[in-house]
This record gives C-alpha cells, sequence and structure tokens, in this order.
C-alpha cells in the first residue's frame, strides 16, 4: 500500500494544448493518504476518468509527475503500479468460469492454489455468487458480469490501491447498495487506499472519509463530508452538495457587514473587501424565515414537506432562496424575512472561498 501524490499534475488529450480550455485536467497538486477511503465525486465530463486512469497508468500525463511513496511512477507501466481498477461496464473472459475469472489475477501473479481457492470462495460470498461458480461468464446478465468484474478488483490482498470507476452503473439499485457495504467493509478489513469515482453525492458522502469534488476538470476541495458541508472552497461546492444546495445570492460585501438587494445584513465576521463577482453562500439548514421587519423580504413559493423537514421555496427579488424549517413549525403567512445564522454564512469572490478573517 502507498501514499499517492500529484504534483502539478496536467493532462490535455490535444498534441499541442495552448489554453487552459485544451486541459481535461487542470494543473493540480494532490495527496491521497495510504489507506483512506475517498470518493471522487463531479458531473460527467469533469475529468474523473482522466485523473483514474493517470493514476492507474493507463494513461501519461501531458505535465507532471505521480509518486507512490514518493517515488517517482509517472512512467511506470500498469503492471509495476501494482494497482486494481474496476470500470463502469464489465471486463470479463467469457469462456472462462465465474471461477476462473475471480481467480485470474491471483494465478497471474503466481499465488499457493490452496489460497486462490480459498480467496476465490470468499470474494464469491461478497458478491452473491457462490452458486454461480462453476458456470461460463458467457451468458450471464450485464449485472452477473459487473459483479464478477468488481470480484476480479477485490480479489488481490496486495495491491497498493483499489480504483473503481462508477463500478455500481450497470448493477441494479437493492444490489447497489449491498455492494457498496461489501466494498466499505473490504475496507475496513484491509485497509487498501481507495478511490471510488461517482457523480452520485449520497453515493461520495456515504462510502467515503474524505470526498474529492471535481468541476470542470479542477479538484475544487478534498474534504470530509462534514467540511464539505460547513465549509465549501467553491460555489459549485456549495451547490453540488446538499439537498437543496445552498443558496447563492450577489452581494457588496464591507467588512462584517453585506448589501444584498439594498438591504443590509451582518455577517458576524469580518471579510476585508472582496472584489470581482461576491456572492454571500448560505446552506438552507443556516436560513430561517420568521415575521417582522428585519432580514431579507421574501414572497414564499411553495412549502415542502420532506418527511424530516419542510424545505420552504422563497423568492427575493428574482433569486431562489430554500429554506429548511422544523417539520413541527408552522410557517404563517407574515413569515416573509429570511434571517442567516452567521455560523453558516460563507463569502465567495469569483466563486471560491474567502475566508473570514481573524478577530
Ligand atoms: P468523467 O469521467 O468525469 O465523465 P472524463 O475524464 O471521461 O470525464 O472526460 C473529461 C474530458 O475529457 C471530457 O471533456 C471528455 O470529452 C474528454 N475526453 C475523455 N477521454 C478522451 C479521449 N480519449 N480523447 C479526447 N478527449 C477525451
Ligand atoms: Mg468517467
Amino acid at each position: 500500500m502507498a501514499k499517492i501524490t500529484l504534483d502539478n499534475l496536467a493532462h490535455s488529450y490535444l498534441p499541442k494544448p495552448v489554453t487552459e480550455d485544451d486541459f481535461a485536467l487542470k494543473e493540480l497538486n494532490l495527496d491521497w493518504s495510504d489507506g483512506e477511503a475517498y470518493a471522487l465525486l463531479g458531473a460527467s465530463g469533469c475529468g474523473k476518468s482522466t485523473l483514474l486512469n493517470i493514476i492507474s497508468g493507463l494513461l501519461h500525463p501531458s505535465q507532471g509527475r505521480i509518486l507512490f511513496d514518493d517515488k517517482d511512477m509517472t512512467m511506470a507501466p500498469t503492471t509495476q503500479r501494482n494497482i486494481a481498477q474496476v470500470f463502469q461496464f464489465p471486463v470479463v473472459y467469457d469462456t472462462m468460469t465465474v471461477r476462473d475469472n475471480l481467480a485470474f489475477p491471483l494465478r497471474n501473479r503466481g499465488a499457493d492454489p490452496a489460497y486462490i481457492q480459498t480467496r476465490v470462495q470468499q470474494i464469491a460470498a461478497m458478491i452473491g455468487m457462490e452458486d454461480t461458480l462453476n458456470r461460463k461468464a458467457r451468458g450471464l446478465t450485464a449485472d452477473a458480469k459487473q459483479k464478477i468484474s468488481l470480484g476480479r478488483g477485490m480479489v488481490r490482498e496486495d495491491v497498493n490501491a483499489l480504483l473503481f470507476d462508477e463500478p455500481l452503473t450497470v448493477i441494479d439499485p437493492h444490489m447497489k447498495w449491498e455492494l457498496r457495504t461489501q466494498l466499505k467493509s473490504l475496507h475496513h478489513e484491509f485497509g487498501h487506499t481507495m478511490i471510488y469515482v461517482t457523480h452520485d453525492q449520497t453515493e461520495a458522502l456515504t462510502f467515503a472519509d474524505k470526498v474529492v469534488v471535481m468541476y470542470d476538470g479542477r479538484v475544487v476541495q478534498m474534504g470530509t463530508p462534514q467540511e464539505l458541508f460547513e465549509t465549501p472552497e467553491h460555489t459549485f461546492v456549495g451547490y453540488f452538495i446538499g439537498s437543496p444546495g445552498m443558496n447563492l445570492m450577489d452581494a457588496d460585501v464591507k467588512g462584517d457587514k453585506a448589501v444584498i438587494g439594498g438591504v443590509e445584513i451582518a455577517l458576524g465576521k469580518g471579510f476585508g473587501t472582496p472584489t470581482g463577482k461576491v456572492e454571500l453562500g448560505v446552506r438552507p439548514e443556516f436560513t430561517s424565515l420568521q415575521a417582522g421587519d428585519s432580514g431579507l423580504p421574501v414572497t414564499i413559493k411553495r412549502v415542502e414537506d420532506v418527511g424530516r423537514h419542510k424545505i420552504v421555496r422563497t423568492d427575493f427579488q428574482g433569486t431562489e432562496i430554500n429554506v429548511i424549517a422544523p417539520e413541527g413549525g408552522e410557517i404563517s403567512p407574515d413569515m416573509n424575512r429570511i434571517v442567516f445564522d452567521t455560523a453558516g454564512v460563507n463569502v465567495y469572490s469569483d466563486s471560491w472561498r474567502v475566508a473570514p478573517k481573524v478577530a
């Protein structure tokens, strides 16, 4: 197992990239700690597979280095990296039995036959395929073949890292949950470094210790689920994570005051004088409705009861501001002001979070 370091890494699929737009992966520096479970989260096309394939060696980066425990592996072939990778769609040997498919990575490395026998049995139990071990893979459903691919990815105990690229796409919803749980327990048992790619925030937040959020070829934040919730470093993290996502409002910020649509509010801490496009970001969990005449005047558009709480959708001068209100609380017509809990107020300048000034 190894710590993985990406040093000044960038990748373009073009032979002669010129502008930043030519790069599928913009320059990044990142450390992946040994033994941690990561989720790589972002919308389709943001560069997740590109990044994963560079780590496994399927792709050589056009710029920068990749290190395993400080050893330069940038040009090392996949075989030397000792990494198991599972893809979105099944990769199985059709003419082999399920058993031989699962045993393949172990036989390839000359493992002891008795060990192979036991280990294959364990893995078959994890993916729920003990009864089909002697069947040929040909003719199995896509779902079953993908489970074999997953099993093959998990069979070796001595890998540096396990990479999963949206592995549950073709798996039926019930089995998805089951397999994700298995992956988590595999992580607890063996402590491999794991990187799990997904575009689904729930999947990312339930699987990983740390989530790496990508947007438009850039890693915009690596953090615990709590950090992504409390201090999104980029507005994308704010609105991509959460349901509903973070409220964003254009604002003029000076010190500890903001003016939003002509209304001044207190921020609770100082932010200097941010420049560029300045926005206030406040999650619906830190936003509440009240009667009276302080706060932002809004119109209530809709109240959604989602069980644990209510989501109140309001309009402030054409901008939607969402509020999460307690399940039992009454929403009366005179509650037409929005106030923010200053603990949850973030300020953004050109989409990036401005650190509050320490008093
Ligand atoms: P994701 O896995 O997040 O959906 P990808 O890493 O597959 O994103 O793609 C990132 C960007 O690189 C996309 O704009 C995609 O079209 C482009 N891209 C991916 N693979 C290739 C390739 N082999 N050749 C050229 N462009 C590619
Ligand atoms: Mg992809």
